[in-house]
């Protein structure tokens, strides 16, 4: 391990991935509320954070209550959230054009990007950026708009690149897929904001007002949700209610600071180093 485990202690806050960690599907895992209850025992804040750009933040504290989980709205980031915060400190910081934005995308990131200040537009001329993220409904219409748009200028920016979402049938065209396309059609490849990339995490941190040594992910696929964080500097751990097993964690390199079979044993391992 990269770190000593005791260091631990020092975590104020921690992100939590949703599917495969806090619930399966409609599923709640066991031991979401205990974790969160310790979490504010100790002094710690948290952070649900998810590459799914479908819904808005109230869509999901809604969908968690129907699982007895209780947050705020405040309390989830999903990448829609942080795709539209992090274009919008790119216009306030980085002198980037405030333009409107043509979106392949749903509510989640429509009205991300309006509460963030950005006129949204149909028209593939007038569009200066162009986000992309998962549409359930998407037509052909609107993927030669936002084609259209990216080969006329539009700088050409992703929620996530999940290329599949599980599903009771089975994986299904992701985020990525529908990226993947754009991209063969424009000829430009994507700016991506969704895990592992770093924006997603700098939003999350952001979101915490705390700095990468104090923050732990805590995930269930090492590809996503661990590989981006360890190079930022953020403690990880992977749980194994969801995709990746304990042998892929173990030999993963670097491997996650901890593993844990699930939230309690996960919570049992922080209150040995607290
Ligand atoms: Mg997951």
């Amino acid at each position: 391990m990269s770190r000593e485990v005791a260091g631990l202690h020092a975590v104020r806050g921690v992100l939590f991935d949703m599917d495969g960690v806090i619930y399966v599907g409609t599923r709640p895992l066991p031991g979401v509320r205990e974790a969160l209850d310790y979490l504010a025992s100790t002094g710690r804040t948290f952070l649900f954070v998810t590459n799914n750009a479908s819904k808005t933040p109230a869509q999901f504290v809604e969908r968690l209550a129907e699982m007895d989980i209780h947050v705020q709205p405040e309390q989830v980031l999903g990448s829609a959230e942080a795709t539209a915060c992090w274009l919008a400190e790119q216009v306030a910081q980085h002198g980037w054009v405030k333009g409107p934005v043509i979106v392949m995308g749903q509510d989640g990131l429509k009205v991300a990007l309006q509460n963030n200040g950005f006129e949204l537009t149909t028209d593939p001329h007038a569009a200066t950026y162009a986000v992309a993220g998962i549409n359930f409904k998407l037509t052909y219409e609107e993927l030669a708009d936002v084609t259209l748009a990216i080969r006329h200028g539009a700088k050409y920016i992703g929620t996530n690149s999940d290329l599949t979402y599980p599903s009771e049938r089975g994986p299904l065209p992701g985020a990525g897929s529908i990226l993947a396309l754009l991209t063969a059609a424009s000829g430009q490849q994507p700016l991506v904001i969704g895990k592992p990339n770093r924006g997603m995490y700098e939003q999350a941190l952001a979101r915490l007002n705390l700095t990468a040594g104090e923050v732990l992910m805590v995930g269930d696929r090492y590809d996503t949700d661990i590989s981006g964080a360890i190079p930022l500097g953020l403690w990880t751990a992977g749980v194994l209610t969801g995709i990746s097993t304990r042998a892929e964690f173990e030999h993963a390199s670097p491997p996650p600071d901890l593993i844990a079979d699930d939230l309690p044993h996960l919570i049992r391992q922080l209150r040995q180093v607290d």
